[in-house]
């Protein structure tokens, strides 16, 4: 009932795992943080024990629901010159369209189950949101490490709902679809893919154009295929993409003019237009400031 009513309010897919510590996941996390592959992002470091645990986060914790949307779209920059901006953020802020639809079934789980205590999550507290998918049974990490759904392919956001309802698992095991393709790893421009299905924050160009408050590291110049606001190369090239379909989630179609955009626009970029293309956008995460010495990065 509860997944028919995610299905209708428009998400992709919607699983169930029993909230308990993630033992395993949280090793992987803890030699991540060891080895400093998450570069200048000290708060994955922060609540460790909140990151791998959900009944530390909602008192009385039963179950993780974890629901899928998906965010492809076939639509490209028009001008080849362009610099390039990643898929999810061509429109609104998926943590803002997301968490509209999950507050929704949140108050249709307490219409039909009476007082549910819980929270809702996209990106935004401690929660290891792939582990919480694949654990679900809603797909597998590929060597990406994304979440590769086998129905919708890996262009999907992830949001949880940590509740403390008891609620029958869905824990059919998705098998690791990845084999012995090495696409994405011989892919990426600049060899952020670990042997392990993490990802080397300090060479990851999502990292460097988002997060990166600081310089960026010149040993990168030259390696960021044009890319200024995050990079789809890794999803570009899975197999498992090319049976993506087109999102129908009005919110996230793209912000009129911005796939028009030319490279001189881009250039010439300024305080009215940054905030006409992105003032609802996830693009936020990075100020103006930040793009355009992305810009000239790439440059
Ligand atoms: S997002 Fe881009 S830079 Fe980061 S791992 Fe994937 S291909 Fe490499
Ligand atoms: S490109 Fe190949 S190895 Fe990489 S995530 Fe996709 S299937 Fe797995």
């Amino acid at each position: 009932m509860i997944r028919e009513e995610a299905l209708r309010l428009g998400f992709t897919d919607c699983g169930f795992s029993k909230a308990e510590p993630l033992h395993e996941d949280a090793e992987r996390l803890r030699h991540w943080l060891e080895k400093g592959h998450h570069a200048g992002m000290e708060y994955m470091a922060g609540h460790f024990a909140k990151r791998t645990d959900p009944t530390l986060l909602v008192e009385g914790a039963r179950t993780v629901i974890s629901l899928l949307d998906n965010y492809y779209t076939s639509r490209k920059q028009q001008d080849p010159e362009a610099p390039v901006i990643s898929r999810y953020a061509f429109g609104r802020d998926y943590h803002f369209v997301m968490k509209d639809k999950m507050k929704q079934l949140f108050d249709f789980i307490a219409g039909q189950f009476g007082e549910v205590r819980g929270r809702i999550f996209v990106d935004s507290a401690p929660v290891l949101e792939r582990a919480w998918a694949r654990n679900a049974g809603l797909g597998w990490i590929g060597k990406n490490s994304c979440l590769i759904s086998p129905m919708a392919g890996s262009f999907v956001f992830i949001g949880e709902i940590v509740l403390d309802l008891e609620l029958d698992e869905t824990r059919v095991p998705v098998h690791d679809h990845c084999g012995n393709c090495t696409r994405c790893i011989d892919a990426c421009p600049t060899g952020a893919i670990l042997p392990d299905r993490t990802i080397n924050a300090g060479r990851c160009i999502s990292y460097q154009t988002i997060e990166n408050r600081g310089e960026i590291p010149q040993e990168l110049k030259g390696k960021f295929v044009s890319r200024v606001f995050g990079c789809d190369i890794c999803q570009d090239v899975c197999p498992w993409n090319r049976r993506a379909r087109e999102h129908h989630e009005s919110g996230f179609e793209p912000v009129p003019g911005l796939l028009e955009m030319t490279r001189q626009e881009w250039y010439n970029l300024d305080r009215s237009k940054y905030e006409r293309f992105f003032a609802r956008s996830a693009v936020q995460r990075a100020s103006l400031e930040k793009l355009k010495d992305n810009l000239s990065f790439i440059l």
